[in-house]
């Protein structure tokens, strides 16, 4: 039997795909017949250098050969230095490691339940989010997501969540009300048709939540680790967030999350309180250490020179209507079917993925000029 059919007939059949990827290198990978794309979605954005990169394989081997496992019981360099790192690039406090975007979700959604709790009692456990959100899978990350297509056969879900409508400030006060813990929200909605928000929407909603003492956690599953052209997102809008959490590109390529703690919820869990088997594992730590320490301002800022490149080319596409994202996460609003432009692309030799009904762009984080534009040239070819 082919790979393709074994994978399709003994993996649950939760997603539709097609190639067979058997090798890749940076930018480049490479299917079981030896055909070559170049990759402008660097697995969803987890692929910050791209794929099997030197430095990050050097450091994750180095540390498999070393000390592979601990479980949570000991302390171990790489989770230390990994969470010291984090504290210290954000201004944050302290980081709780975990293996996904979900469970740095669930994480933060706990602490905040927990912060009211203690701070107010047990009503106040409403967690209000923006519809067109994704925050993840779980029970609890699933009821967070504000797109009730998802929702259907999965109820009841969790209590205590409502949907607020995206950069309405009127309709997020109305939300607002005190049975409310916190609100989560993406700075650029990514799954939805990488959608940023309004940076005067952000600053009032945070305004808001301060006053009312409403906990802000911000997902950055997808905007975080340089992608947007800074480390987080949250920093070009001018805001301190009480929780953040991060996952996608922070492994490079290997299975962590994140959630940062700033000031307010600092202590908030107790031993105990919170836990996970594979959370800090050395390994993943030791890449993730890797990732986040090549991650400086030369690299941020070429993420976006990158970013406003690929826009420009972009625009000047007469099947593309318009551009949204930030940095390296952009979304193309397109004529005709955007999943055909995707076939498209993969025949003539790119990978793309899409949002909604846009096309998206996640390249990894150091493409280099020379494959960036070849990409383009192929965007070009099919987006005429
Ligand atoms: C991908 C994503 C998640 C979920 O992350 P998983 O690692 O798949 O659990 C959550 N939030 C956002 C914004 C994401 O893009």
């Amino acid at each position: 039997m082919s790979i393709k059919t074994i994978s399709e007939t003994y993996l649950a059949d939760t997603y539709s795909r097609n190639l067979v990827l058997t090798e890749g290198l940076g930018s480049e990978v490479w299917d079981e017949n030896g055909k070559r794309y170049i990759d402008f979605a660097a697995g969803i954005a987890v692929n910050v250098f791209g794929y099997s990169d030197t430095e990050w394989a050097d450091s994750v081997s180095r540390q498999a050969y070393t000390l592979s496992h601990t479980s949570n019981l000991y302390h171990t360099e790489p989770a230390a230095l990994l969470a010291e790192e984090l504290v210290k690039r954000t201004g944050m406090k302290r980081a709780f490691l975990c293996n996904s975007g979900l469970e740095a979700n669930e994480c933060a959604m706990k602490a905040a339940r927990k912060y009211s709790y203690d701070k107010y009692g047990a009503e106040r456990y409403g967690v209000v989010t923006l519809k067109n959100s994704f925050h993840g899978r779980s029970f609890a990350t699933l009821t967070a997501t504000g797109q009730p297509s998802m929702h259907g056969a999965f109820e009841p879900l969790l209590q205590g969540f409502d949907y607020a409508e995206p950069n309405d400030i009127d309709d997020l006060k109305a939300k607002l009300d005190d049975r409310v813990c916190a609100f989560l929200f993406e700075l650029v909605q990514g799954e939805s048709g990488v959608n940023p928000l309004d940076a005067d929407y952000v600053r009032e909603a945070a305004k808001i939540c301060k006053e009312k003492d409403i906990l802000l956690i911000v997902d950055e599953v997808q905007t975080g680790i340089g992608r947007t052209g800074t480390l987080f997102a949250y920093e070009q809008y001018g805001f301190e967030p009480d929780l953040v959490t991060a996952a996608k590109g922070l492994g490079g390529g290997l299975p962590i999350g994140a959630c940062l703690f700033g000031k307010n919820v600092e202590s908030v869990f107790s031993k105990g309180d919170h836990g996970s088997t594979f959370g800090g594992n050395p390994v993943v730590c030791a890449g993730a250490l890797n990732v986040l320490k090549r991650i400086d301002d030369r690299l941020l800022s070429a993420v976006k020179e990158k970013g406003e490149h690929l826009k420009e080319e972009l625009l000047k596409c007469s099947k593309v209507k318009s551009v949204t994202g930030l940095g390296l996460m952009l979304g193309a609003e397109v004529e005709g079917d955007a999943k055909e432009y995707v076939k498209l692309a993969e025949e003539k030799g790119l990978l793309l993925i899409t949002a909604k009904s846009k096309l998206r762009f996640l390249p990894a984080l150091n493409i280099s000029d020379v494959i960036l534009d070849s990409g383009i040239l192929i965007l070009k070819e099919i987006l005429k």
